[in-house]
This record gives C-alpha cells, sequence and structure tokens, in this order.
C-alpha cells in the first residue's frame, strides 16, 4: 500500500476492491501528519499508522483498526505512565507480540532479577512491563485483587501465604 502525496488521508483497500478514504488525525504528541504503511513480517501484514513527524506509530493486522486506532489516540500523561501507556509504547516501539514471546522476555527479565547485586525494584519493573502486555492484564488485575480480598489465607510466618480453597458444599 503506497501511502505518499497527501499526507492526512489514507487510502483504503476494501475486500471488494473499492477505495476508500479514511481522514488520519494528525500526531496526537507532536501534531505532524501520519500515513499508512503496509509491512509484511513473519508471514503476517501488519498495517502501521506512521507519524510522519516523531515516528509514533500503531500496528494493526486490519487497516481499518489501525487508523481507527491512531485516530482515537491521546498523547501519554507526561507525569505517570499507565498500563495502558505502557502498552502503548512497547506496541510502538516493538511492534505487535505474541503471548509465548512475551512470556519468554519475561523470563529473561526474571532472570536478571534474580542476579546477585540486581535492583530489585528497576528488574521487577522491567518483569510487569512484559508481562502486562499480555491482553487483559489490567481487568484481570483489578479482578484477582477483588477475589484475594475475600480469601482466606494460611500465612506462612515469613511474609507470604497461601490460600485455603474454599469447600465444595455439594
Ligand atoms: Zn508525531
Amino acid at each position: 500500500m503506497a501511502s505518499q502525496a497527501n499526507n492526512s488521508v489514507a487510502s483504503m483497500t476494501e475486500p471488494s476492491g473499492t477505495v476508500e478514504a479514511v481522514e488520519l488525525l494528525p500526531c496526537p504528541f507532536c501534531g505532524e501528519h501520519a500515513a499508512v504503511a503496509e509491512t509484511r513480517a513473519a508471514g503476517h501484514t501488519f498495517y502501521g499508522v506512521d507519524c510522519m513527524g516523531c515516528g509514533a506509530q500503531v500496528h494493526e493486522s486490519d487497516p481499518q483498526r489501525a487508523v481507527m486506532l491512531w485516530n482515537n489516540r491521546r498523547a501519554t500523561p507526561s507525569d505517570q505512565e499507565t498500563w495502558e501507556s505502557i502498552n502503548q509504547w512497547c506496541d510502538d516501539k516493538f511492534g505487535p507480540a505474541t503471548i509465548p514471546k512475551i512470556i519468554k522476555r519475561a523470563k529473561e527479565e526474571f532472570d536478571e532479577l534474580e542476579e546477585d547485586g540486581a535492583n530489585h525494584a528497576i528488574e521487577a519493573a522491567d518483569v510487569v512491563i512484559c508481562l502486562c502486555r499480555i491482553p487483559g492484564f489490567a481487568e484481570a488485575l483489578q479482578e484477582k485483587m477483588a477475589i484475594n480480598r475475600k480469601r482466606q489465607w494460611r500465612l506462612t510466618g515469613d511474609g507470604t501465604g497461601y490460600h485455603i480453597p474454599e469447600r465444595n458444599p455439594t
């Protein structure tokens, strides 16, 4: 898919062969024009919307979704990262990742966490930055803590514990 001439309009080739013009909003970070580009990697085709100014990107397997994602994008609040902003940065920087790849990278970071003299807080952050890319992570965190708060716990006396399985009333 060629993306030149008019940077603010993406030509979308529909499955039917018709071409639809979709407006691309300016970059939420730097205000420059953006363009759609097609990438093939590992047998998959991805559609990216790339900022011509700062290089911000979104990647999707579907061109319409890429444009929608780009147009709904907002600049990250500068003071605090969120799970969403971390994910967005990872996707921009590295492209889409599969769950096995995410787990593999998280394990590598976990190994660094276990190394002698590791900066534990920094290495733990790297592990979590990897793992939070698993789709549904932020929601699962809320859901799981709600469950944990209601559970009964067997304390081991070393600052950790195991939850006591609820008895099945049947
Ligand atoms: Zn930009």
